[in-house]
């Protein structure tokens, strides 16, 4: 059953994680979540068969093509994680804070390159490719953007669980060389730093920030992802007013030690 191991893993009475569900729709959204679990890593999704493919990537993503990026193979995510943004408790699983660091759209590559440069390609090549253990595909996100490759490790080492592939940048006009991910540390949903989300710091400033400090949104799925964030956040800031003090201390300063993913 697709998103079995999705919902196994997670007990949805704790978590703000959103449910399991399949969309029947076919879409090619891809969105990288910086997640500040046990150990920091990126997730990097790509919309594919109604569920959102998913690795882990400890040290993120990169535009420079000589990174070849470890990329742990997990569990399908429900699609509706895209725009997830926020804390998953502690003792739960992926226990941490989450960010939107970006989100765009992808497109299948064709297997096969014409002259030396890769030409766009069919679901069923994509399809075909993720079986295989080499897909190739083009990003448009607001921090990604070119062709990229990831291809599975098959020389498999002691103790590995076979789920390890290599994110590679192609060359293209986007490569760039000595990309550092950690000058980016910015939600492209709500313009806040991981900090911020966690209510490290700064989370003062984020709650009397306007919302239109956003620039413009072209793409009318993600405007509807920034608007569902704002209700969100001005649901739990009215929350937040309701409630006692020291539960929100209680969620926000709790040692980071016990997390667990
Ligand atoms: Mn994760």
């Amino acid at each position: 059953m697709p998103l079995e191991e999705y919902t196994r893993k997670r007990k949805f009475e704790q978590t703000p994680e959103p449910p399991a569900k399949v969309e029947s729709k076919a879409g090619h959204r891809f969105v990288v979540q910086k997640h500040d679990a046990t150990r920091l890593h990126y997730d990097f999704r790509l919309e594919m068969d109604g569920v959102l493919k998913s690795w882990a990537v400890p040290k993120g993503p990169s535009l420079d093509p000589a990174d070849k990026r470890l990329a742990m193979q997990v569990e399908d995510h429900p699609v509706s994680y895209f725009d997830f943004e926020g804390i998953i408790p502690e003792n739960n699983y992926g226990a941490g804070t989450v960010m939107v660091w970006d989100v765009g759209t992808w497109r299948p590559l064709s297997p096969v390159p014409v002259e030396g440069k890769y030409v766009p390609g069919t679901d069923a090549e994509a399809a075909a490719m993720l079986a295989k253990g080499d897909l190739k595909f083009r990003l448009k996100g607001k921090k990604l953007n070119g062709d990229f490759a990831l291809v599975k490790m098959k020389g498999r080492r002691p103790g590995s669980k076979g789920n390890e592939w290599l994110l590679i940048k192609k060359h293209d006009d986007y490569a760039v060389e000595g990309y550092d991910i950690d000058e980016y540390d910015e939600s492209v949903l709500s313009k806040r730093s991981l900090a911020e989300i966690a209510g490290d710091e700064g989370s003062r400033e984020w709650k009397s920030r306007p919302a239109a400090g956003r620039g413009k949104l072209k793409a009318a799925w993600l405007a509807d992802a920034v608007a569902k964030l704002d209700r969100k956040n001005l649901d739990k800031n009215n929350l937040d007013k309701k409630k006692p003090a020291k539960n929100n201390q209680a969620v926000q300063t709790a040692p980071k030690k016990k997390r667990k993913s």
